[in-house]
């Protein structure tokens, strides 16, 4: 598909972007321009798949009608996946067609049509190629790229939609948490579930998101910084934070993860911890884990480690776990040994400066 080039004709000045890149924070900054692909199933046939329009454009407000479908039903999927600037000067994203692949699956589950996964990729090649000017200089930091697709048919009926608009901006991101990976105090939420069997856990959808934050508001007052759920059926079994998937390390070399079951989101860095962690010649089981033997294993110490990983945090220790029942401690509370050596590599292949004997970087410059 072609795409159409309409460059920003007041792009931020240089020196107010390099200022602003030298402390860019978390999901407030944004590059120019954006990515749009218009779909339209009235299209689909002698005119192709229904993708249509596709172009780079200076990243602007979009007007949408009221009637949208994704105002009033929630149709809409995203993906979160990091650009880095390499040691060598270049450009590099990490396991892109694994985002092009669960952005379909989310696509089936929301009743969505396929993006071709070669277009997804080169959407975000062509994003990143006219604001490679946005990457932070400082130490850890990348270009957050966020493609997202909703409906924007103007239609009240409840069906899916014929119309919709796949975008994809691009946020030049710090390091997530503030000090580099300080360990994180977890929240057990007892009142609220994130996900249910045969819902949409599996799916990177908004409402997902949209569900976790009165349990992640909770959290905070609690004095903590995520929360964890636990299944909506037994509320026994752990299953992941808002955001981030977890590992629990124990003290005779095994590692467990919840299963991927349909409530949890199938994390890209934990199927890759997965991998580095069975190189490391470490047994990893996917199985499920109860919050009463979490307790038990940690208060015991055969428990040795807990680590939370996603995109944006990358791997990051979690030290303490507090809910109504009290609270307990993993270790000494701080950074674990293998959480610290499995951060250092996955970061170190992201970086290039560690080799990449997965195949798991896809070089853009
Ligand atoms: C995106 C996401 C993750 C982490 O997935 P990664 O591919 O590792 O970034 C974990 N849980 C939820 C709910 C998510 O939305």
């Amino acid at each position: 598909m072609d795409f159409e080039h309409i460059p920003h004709a007041a792009p931020v000045p240089s020196a107010t972007r390099d200022e602003a890149l030298a402390n860019p924070g978390f999901g407030t900054l944004f590059t120019d321009h954006m990515i749009v692909i218009d779909y339209d199933a009235d299209r689909i046939g002698s005119e192709g798949d229904g993708w249509h329009s596709a172009r780079v454009c200076p990243r602007e407000p979009i007007t949408l009608d009221p009637a949208a479908a994704v105002l009033h039903y929630a149709q809409e999927i995203f993906e979160g996946m990091k650009a880095y600037r390499q040691e060598d000067g270049g450009i590099a994203l990490f396991r892109p067609e694994a985002n092009a692949r669960r952005f379909n699956a989310s696509a089936e589950r929301m009743a969505m049509p396929q993006l071709p996964e070669e277009l997804f990729i080169e959407s975000i090649r062509r994003l990143i190629a006219v604001d490679q000017d946005w990457f932070p200089t400082i130490e850890g930091g990348s270009l957050y790229l966020r493609p997202f697709m909703f409906a924007s048919e103007a239609f009240l009926g409840v069906r899916p939609a014929r119309q919709y608009k796949y975008l994809v901006i691009a946020s030049p991101a710090g390091n997530y948490f503030k000090s580099g990976a300080p360990a994180v105090k977890i929240w057990v939420s007892s009142d609220y579930a994130r996900a249910a069997p045969g819902g949409t856990g599996a799916a990177k959808t908004g409402g997902n998101y949209a569900a976790s934050l009165v349990p992640q508001a909770e959290a905070i007052e609690k004095g903590c910084d995520q929360v964890v759920f636990l299944d909506a059926v037994e509320k026994k079994w752990i299953e992941e934070l808002g955001g981030m998937n977890l590992f629990f390390v124990f003290d005779d070399g095994t590692v467990v993860t919840p299963p991927l079951t349909g409530t949890i989101l199938p994390g890209i860095t934990r199927d890759s911890l997965i991998r580095l962690l069975r190189e490391e010649g470490l047994t990893v089981r996917e199985e499920p884990y109860s919050i009463d033997q979490w307790r038990d294993d940690a208060n015991s110490g055969r428990l040795v480690e807990t680590m939370a990983c996603g995109t944006a945090a990358v791997v990051t220790p979690v030290g303490t776990v507090a809910g109504r029942d009290g609270e307990f401690t993993i270790g000494s509370g701080g950074p674990g040994q293998l959480t610290t050596k499995l951060r250092d590599k996955l970061v170190g292949i992201q970086r290039g400066r560690v080799a990449d004997t997965y195949d798991w970087m896809t070089q853009l410059s």
